[in-house]
């Protein structure tokens, strides 16, 4: 069989790597470090931690990072199966040891006799010659690979630098203050005219929270990110309100055509979330990429009316990042479409995090491996996490690309509950004990993940490939 050729042997690719020889495959691994280095990475380690030493939460009953973990386990995942060899004591969350962590994924690597590992930079796009390959490269992808793909995507589908703005939990956000219209009550081509929840703000409140984000603590660039600029229109919500008070009111924050139902007029000041995915359990903050650290985010934006009680799914951010625009760009198995032989996987198609980038590492891997066996491997369902995060970038997400601020509408993003459909909450315990409000949003939280894992359990099954040959 010819081998398949993943580039980049971060977490992705290290997994996908892993899938395509477990199903006995040959791969050929090529990763550019040591040749090359990136300004993250500080050894030449495969699977390299660039940062915390966390997969966050392994309680895969209650927490949807702890789901993704457990199904990657029942799929065979190298990256899982390294993490809980090397973890350390870290509470409820799956920490490890980052050296041995690394140094494991390497060696079971190279031990592989499928896998042939290259210490090459792919400087521009792979060899034509090469009919299967992924993708797996990461948020600091080489400039000439990413000047590459950007040629053959579109450079402006391909984001260097990466403004996020918070996303919200609907079922969050008090409607007896927030009400749902669009400016001017204006449909738009896929549209009812009330496709915005504004939350208002008098003249009071307004002032007070430019006070809040103007004092509000915020992160730092890292050295590497302080040279690289905003792009117009993408300026940090703090860094607005520091050019004038009346800076946010007249940019994201402007109230007109919006008619409060309890004062038939319009506010001060609005904040508008806009739908985030399909199924409408998410919605993010219009224009608000921010740079104030997490803790200030949540303590500044539960100011403001209607979002007291608000639950972040996704707090906001703005640092370097190299990721598709997922949603137009790659199909249901994550080829890109204009040329199907290249697959992506991990950070660069718009996930956020080690796990996650892993668990498209995994699935590129799988599906690499069934297309070269001739088999069918369909995505997992959407009720799985592993299906949710999949179909996150590659077709549940909204991608109009009508935000004012100038930042196409597909951000990345965590797993969290709200990427899966919603089962209805509980009323009773497994011993029919009645639940009460809190309890039985946990008790929710657990039935998506019950079903999550039988559903999971049923598309390995339908799945799975032969054990190396
Ligand atoms: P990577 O793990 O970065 O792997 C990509 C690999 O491709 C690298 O080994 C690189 O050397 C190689 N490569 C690049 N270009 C080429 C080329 N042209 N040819 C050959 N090889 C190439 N996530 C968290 O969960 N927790 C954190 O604390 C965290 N902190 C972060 C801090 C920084 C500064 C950055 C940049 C990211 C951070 N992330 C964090 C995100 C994290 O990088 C990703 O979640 C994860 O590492 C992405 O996995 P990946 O496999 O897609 O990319």
């Amino acid at each position: 069989i010819k081998p398949i050729h993943v580039v980049g042997g971060g977490l992705a690719g290290s997994e996908a790597a892993w899938q395509i020889a477990s199903a006995g495959v040959p791969v050929v691994l090529h990763e550019m470090r040591p040749v090359q280095s990136t300004d993250a990475h500080r050894t030449d380690r495969l699977a390299e931690l660039v940062c915390s030493n966390s997969f966050r939460s392994d309680d895969w009953e209650y927490n949807a990072v702890g789901l993704l973990h457990e199904e990657m386990r029942r799929a065979g995942s190298l990256i899982m199966a390294a993490g809980d060899v090397h973890k350390l004591p870290a509470g409820g969350a799956l920490a490890v040891d980052r050296d041995a962590f690394a140094e494991e994924v390497t060696r079971r690597l190279s031990d592989h006799p499928l896998i042939t590992i290259e210490r090459t930079e792919i400087a521009g796009l792979p060899p034509r010659e090469w009919e299967s390959v992924v993708v797996a490269t990461g948020p600091l992808t080489s400039a000439a690979l990413s000047s590459a793909i950007g040629k053959l995507t579109g450079e402006a589908d391909l984001a260097f630098f990466d403004a996020i703005a918070p996303v919200i939990h609907r079922d969050s956000v008090d409607t007896t203050i927030a009400w749902f219209q669009s400016r001017y009550d204006k449909a738009g081509p896929a549209g009812t005219g009330a496709d915005y929840l504004n939350c208002p703000m008098n003249r009071e409140e307004y002032e007070a929270f430019i006070d809040a984000l103007i004092a509000g603590e915020k992160t730092s660039f890292k050295e590497w990110e302080a040279s690289t600029p905003y792009f117009d229109g993408c300026l940090p919500i703090e860094v607005m309100a520091e050019r004038g008070r009346d800076t946010l009111r007249y940019g994201p924050m402007k109230p007109v055509g919006l008619d409060d139902p309890r004062t038939g007029r319009w506010p001060y000041a609005v904040v508008q979330l806009r739908q985030d995915n399909a199924l409408g359990t998410l919605w993010n903050m219009v224009g608000f990429q921010t740079k104030l650290k997490h803790a200030e985010q949540v303590r500044i934006f539960r100011m403001i009316p209607g979002l007291q009680d608000a639950e972040f799914a996704r707090l906001g951010g703005l640092h370097r990042n190299t990721f598709l625009n997922s949603p137009k760009l790659l199909d249901a198995a994550l080829r890109l479409k204009a040329a199907p032989h290249l697959r992506f996987a991990g950070q660069i198609t718009g996930v956020e995090g080690y796990v996650e980038s892993a668990a498209i590492g995994l699935l590129a891997g799988r599906f690499a491996a069934a297309e070269r066996l001739g088999r069918p491997c369909p995505p997992p369902p959407n009720t799985t996490a592993l299906g949710a995060l999949i179909g996150h970038i590659t077709g549940g997400h909204i991608t109009a690309d009508d935000d004012h601020s100038g930042a196409r509408s597909f951000q990345p993003m965590n797993i969290n509950y709200g990427l899966l459909p919603d089962i209805e909450k509980p009323s009773t315990d497994a011993d029919g004990k009645r639940l009460k409000g809190k309890e039985r949003g946990r008790a929710r939280k657990r039935a998506v993940s019950v079903r999550a894992l039988a559903d999971i359990d049923a598309w390995l099954a339908e799945v799975s490939l032969p054990a190396s040959a």
